[in-house]
């Protein structure tokens, strides 16, 4: 058992930086748990960021989480590169596992673990991420300028990503393995007017093909079983997110699809002293630099609540 900190902070991307960046500025001295393989978060699997602001020419995801990370600790943030395996939340003393079996202990606990994108499970999709494969068309919408798009799914997030698309795509194709969508009434008939969009209906992706660079998709129809080809040089994977929560359930408060909840506009959880942050609590908008944003502000709520205690 170590000491008791004023701050753990657990999870390493924009939102986990970030408040450490911030809790060490204000000498806190926190203790970050980044993740064993994971460290840095959802940007480490992709090339060009053109949207964090202050870098007019982009930056490569990896070396943005790498400045993220000196950052943090040029101020006395302690990071360390493993995995919380099990927390307890409830007491006025939070305490926190390692892989090890070691407990520490805090007055207060920041939960920035992110979530996980849903994946297909095919062979090329992980090597050709960044190189046409994408989950997020905010981030990379703007790279597919006048090409052929597929975007897969059916519910709101793939008529939004879809539509979005559309304004720079030459076309954009909808696969859905059924021959219904689970969207909303108002996203299927604004993706059913748009022009450059076309569905392919109850068919699902057999293969990733391409070698450095996405060169189409082979589908398979799920009645038929009959495979077709789809030339395309972009893939959008909007099939959802998986929130990384299972560690708090029992513990804290989480909403029916297992995102954190908490007292917007601040960052407390339903437990006095955990405040969460960043992807693990936001459905709607998923950016590096909203999740820094929030990150910041669980930051200063954690400072305020400790404050409070002294
Ligand atoms: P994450 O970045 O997901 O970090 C959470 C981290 O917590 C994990 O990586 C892991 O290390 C750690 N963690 C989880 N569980 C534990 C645990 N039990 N113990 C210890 N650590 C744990 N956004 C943009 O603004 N611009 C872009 O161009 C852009 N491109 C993207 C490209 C890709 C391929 C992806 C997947 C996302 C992209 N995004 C982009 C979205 C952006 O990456 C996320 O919105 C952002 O990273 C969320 O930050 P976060 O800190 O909430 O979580």
């Amino acid at each position: 058992m170590s000491d008791v900190r004023n701050v753990i902070i657990i999870g390493s991307g924009p939102a986990g930086y970030t408040a450490a960046l911030y809790t060490a500025r204000a000498s806190l001295k926190p203790l970050v748990f980044e993740g064993a393989v994971t460290a840095g978060g959802a940007l480490m699997n992709t090339t060009e960021v053109e949207n964090f602001p202050g870098f007019q020419d982009g930056i490569m995801g990896p070396e943005l989480m790498d400045n993220m990370r000196a950052q943090a600790e040029r101020f006395g943030a302690e990071l360390v590169p493993d995995d919380v395996v099990a927390v307890d939340l409830t007491g006025e003393i939070k305490s926190v596992t390692d892989t090890a079996g070691t407990v520490h202990q805090a007055k207060a606990v920041i939960v920035t673990t992110g979530s996980q994108h849903r994946k297909l499970g095919l062979p090329n999709e992980d090597a050709l991420s960044g190189r046409g494969v994408s989950w997020c068309a905010t981030c990379d919408g703007f790279f597919f300028k006048d090409q052929d798009i597929a975007v897969i799914g059916g519910g709101d997030t793939a008529m939004e990503e879809a539509t979005f698309l559309s304004r720079f795509a030459k076309s954009v194709t909808i696969v859905h393995r059924r021959d219904t969508l689970r969207a909303s009434k108002a996203m299927q008939e604004r993706a059913f007017a748009d022009p450059k969009i076309s569905f392919v209906w109850d068919s699902e992706v057999a293969e990733v093909q391409g070698d450095q660079k996405l060169s189409g998709l082979k589908l398979r129809n799920v009645k038929t079983g009959e495979l077709s080809d789809l030339a395309v040089t972009g893939l959008f994977i909007a099939i959802g997110h998986d929130p990384r929560t299972e560690l708090f359930k029992g513990q804290l408060e989480l909403d029916e699809e297992g995102y954190l909840k908490v007292d917007a506009p601040s960052t407390r959880t339903n437990v006095t002293g955990v405040f969460a942050a960043g992807d693990v609590v936001d459905h709607t908008y998923r950016q590096a630099i909203t999740a820094a944003g929030t990150g910041c502000s669980a930051a200063l709520d954690a400072e305020r609540f400790l404050a409070a205690l002294a």
